[in-house]
């Protein structure tokens, strides 16, 4: 009782890195509040399949609903699936990932639960939280921080009385790893008609499309992004150039997206993609909060600016000062030059 929860999607078979990130982060918490790391999963024809890809982040014990009508996701089936279990279990914190399958079945259980829900987290931390008005002291609550009202605050969120606790973070904001503690490894396969009404299973799903991503910005080593600053779409030609010499990929703010200069599926922050190269090379980008939240954790960031004063070159580690179009084709030649 009163453990966190860490919902996980699959596709088929395999588990979405989405839920293994934050497994990751559930059994820190969980570590700091000494409690237990449980982990739901449900779909068709997956035991056996699914657990090797969730119990090593240290998963005490996974719950499997295996059975029809469970993949691919529908929102009844697996409300209700979560709903029953979390009036069983009464968890403190639930997490999911802010997928297409997250946003349609957190707010569902919230809802259900009357628990309130914050989407699109980028930390979850562990405090107390005093509510001075109402003279009462709260330990140990998650801190759902996320930026609001457009990007201008950086908000604690904090949910002091009900239960359970839950947020949704997007893929690639938090980081996973193979737990290397102990974990309990319980893994229970609960019987889906005690779960699931008949009713649920109303609507089907007759034909499916899922397209691959079609680039790889997520796991990028080498991240050459563009801003406004870029200036055109022939411009953005030098940064496919130079991505391509540097083995890497090609990101973009927000601005360089609106411009209709680079797809969107290439947008980095808040909204878009959130990256952790080793080098991300920010090109006529001005740093505004939506976007550093999606590079930030980069390990060297080097900015090509030519406002000296632009807020991105207060956390680069590098700072060119000069214009897109001069500095980046002499980054193209020089390292050609070098690298031969
Ligand atoms: C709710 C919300 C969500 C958002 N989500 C995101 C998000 O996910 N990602 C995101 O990026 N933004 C997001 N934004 C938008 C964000 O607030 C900024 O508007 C955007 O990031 C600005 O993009 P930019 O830095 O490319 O453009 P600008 O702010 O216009 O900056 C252009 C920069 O280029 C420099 N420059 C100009 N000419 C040159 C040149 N020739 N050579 C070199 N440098 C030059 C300028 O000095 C300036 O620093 C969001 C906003 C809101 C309200």
């Amino acid at each position: 009782m009163k453990n966190v929860f860490v919902y996980c999607e699959i596709e088929r078979t395999t588990v979405q890195e989405v839920s293994q990130e934050l497994l990751t982060k559930g059994r820190k918490l969980a570590n700091q509040l000494g409690v237990e790391l449980h982990a739901v999963v449900a779909g068709t024809d997956i035991k056996g399949k699914v657990e090797d890809q969730i119990l090593p982040y240290g998963v005490d014990k996974l719950f499997v609903f295996d059975g029809e009508g469970l993949f691919p996701y529908t929102s009844a089936p697996h409300t209700d699936i979560m709903v029953n279990l979390f009036k069983e279990e009464d968890p403190q914190i639930a997490l999911m990932g802010a997928t297409v399958i997250g946003r349609d079945l957190g707010p569902r259980v919230s809802s259900s639960l009357t628990s309130g829900l914050t989407a699109d987290c980028t930390q979850l931390e562990i405090g107390d939280y005093e509510d001075k008005k109402a003279g009462k002291k709260y330990d140990n609550i998650l801190y759902q921080i996320r930026p609001a009202f457009g990007g201008n605050i950086v908000a604690t969120i904090v949910n002091p009385d009900h239960r359970p606790q839950m947020a949704t973070v997007r893929s690639g904001v938090m980081q996973k790893a193979i737990y290397d503690g102990k974990a309990k490894g319980e893994v229970v396969y609960p019987e889906v008609g005690k779960y699931v009404s008949e009713m649920s299973y109303a609507v089907k799903v007759i034909d499916r499309h899922v397209e691959a991503a079609k680039n790889n910005l997520k796991g990028a080593a080498i991240v050459v992004a563009g801003g406004y600053g870029v200036g055109s779409k022939e411009n953005f030609d030098l940064l496919f150039q130079l991505a391509k010499e540097l083995h890497a990929e090609v990101g973009a703010s927000r601005a360089a997206v609106d411009a209709g200069w680079v797809e969107n599926d290439r947008q980095v922050g808040q909204t878009g993609v959130t990256v952790h190269p080793k080098v991300y090379i920010a090109c006529g980008i001005s740093g505004q909060i939506q976007h550093i939240a999606g590079m930030q954790d980069a390990g060297i960031i080097i900015s090509i600016n030519n406002d000296p004063d632009a807020p991105i070159n207060q956390i680069a580690d590098y700072v060119i000062n000069g214009t897109v179009g001069e500095v980046v084709p002499k980054l193209i030649k020089y390292y050609k030059q070098n690298s031969k």
